[in-house]
């Protein structure tokens, strides 16, 4: 359960209350909970008066997120970055949610560690959280970031007296990530307190049918086929560990006229099938410029998604053969060189990580 400390929120609320100009930022490829913390907090600063709140993102977020309230306002670093170096430069405090490390956000991560004097708050939910912010929010216990920025904003309500309840705005981000984060409460969702939230949100008047219906029910046919086609052609099958791994090159996302946001979800098909409990999944993509700096100079880059269920942790071989990290059941990584190296790596290395039962 998750319980934030007198000096968390006394710090939060400070340095909350003495900003004007905030600005919220949170991971590359932003997911549900990335969009639902940093838009639910955003949000939530605005019913409190703040009326110069940029979210930043360093790279695009996928069309099924884009139904969300406030990304019309969201700056995207890989597009915009002489805009949002500015709002950087300006702002009073940064609020960085669901990541733990500066590098979690490409180059973007440099940038504000060069602006050393500017308060930094860190709301996040992944273990080994790096020691970059004025105040440190971590719970690698909660499921999703979205569920911290909940307790941080009821906490701070409490503590300043604010008496309005949360706006459907914020209501819905919140919930959006608390959702995705859980495969909709499917994993990481045995927490009793997270069911008081749903509760507390449904009764602000969020419609939850509807936000599940936007995010999975949302996909183009192109996605569904490459779906087919991943589970017909390419899934591969090492019984022995009870795993199942599928790789797409660029040629195949060509295929299927691929955009961001296509693979969300592909990597948890496989646990559908009986004694299937590890899964992994990956797919070429090219360097951007916001990740440039960590590429070695190859333009090529393997973006690895790995899932599991029950106590068999993967983010253990993302963190040492992906340079990555995660959670138990859902981490990912990146390598950068070409998709039969990267593969070959993943097959050298499972029976070390995953085990036989
Ligand atoms: P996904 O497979 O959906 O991209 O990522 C699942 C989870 O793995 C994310 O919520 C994040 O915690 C973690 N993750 C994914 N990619 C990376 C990465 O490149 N580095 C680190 N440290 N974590 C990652
Ligand atoms: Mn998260």
């Amino acid at each position: 359960m998750t319980q934030l400390t007198k000096p968390q929120i006394q710090q939060s609320a400070q340095l909350i209350e003495q900003s004007q100009r905030l600005v919220i930022v949170t991971h590359l490829s932003p997911d549900g909970d990335a969009m639902g913390s940093a838009l639910g907090m955003s949000h939530w600063l605005r019913q409190m008066g703040k009326t110069q709140v940029q979210v930043i993102v360093p790279n695009p977020f996928p069309d099924f997120l884009h139904w969300m309230p406030g990304t019309d306002e969201v700056l995207d670093y890989e597009g915009n970055s002489q805009q949002a170096n500015q709002y950087l430069q300006q702002a009073d405090l940064i609020i960085c949610t669901d990541f733990n490390e500066p590098k979690r956000i490409g180059c973007l991560g440099e940038q504000i560690l060069n602006l050393s004097h500017t308060p930094k708050m860190m709301i996040d939910h992944h273990l080994q959280p790096m020691d970059f912010a004025t105040v440190t929010i971590s719970d690698p216990n909660s499921p999703s970031a979205s569920e911290l920025v909940y307790h941080l904003i009821m906490a701070i309500k409490e503590h300043l007296h604010f008496t309005q309840d949360l706006n459907m705005e914020t209501a819905t981000c919140l919930y959006t990530g608390m959702m995705t984060d859980t495969g909709n409460f499917s994993f990481n969702s045995n927490h009793a307190q997270m069911y008081d939230i749903i509760a507390h949100l449904v009764r602000i008047g969020i419609d939850k049918d509807a936000i599940y219906n936007q995010v999975f029910n949302a996909y183009s046919a192109d996605r569904m086929r490459l779906m087919g086609y991943c589970l017909y052609q390419k899934m591969r099958i090492f019984p022995a560990y009870h795993t199942a791994f599928i790789f797409l090159d660029s040629k195949e996302l060509k295929k299927f006229h691929f955009r961001s946001g296509d693979a969300e979800g592909i990597v948890n098909l496989p646990l559908q099938i009986k004694n299937i409990y590890y899964s992994c999944f990956m797919r070429e993509d090219k360097v951007g410029p916001a990740d440039a700096a960590l590429a070695g100079g190859s333009e090529i880059k393997i973006k690895i998604s790995l899932r599991s269920q029950g106590d068999r942790p993967v983010n253990l071989l993302a963190h040492d053969i992906f340079n990555g990290g995660g959670h138990k059941n859902a981490a990912g990584g990146e390598y950068y060189g070409p998709l039969p190296e990267a593969a070959q790596k993943f097959i050298e290395a499972y029976p070390n990580y995953f085990t036989q039962k």
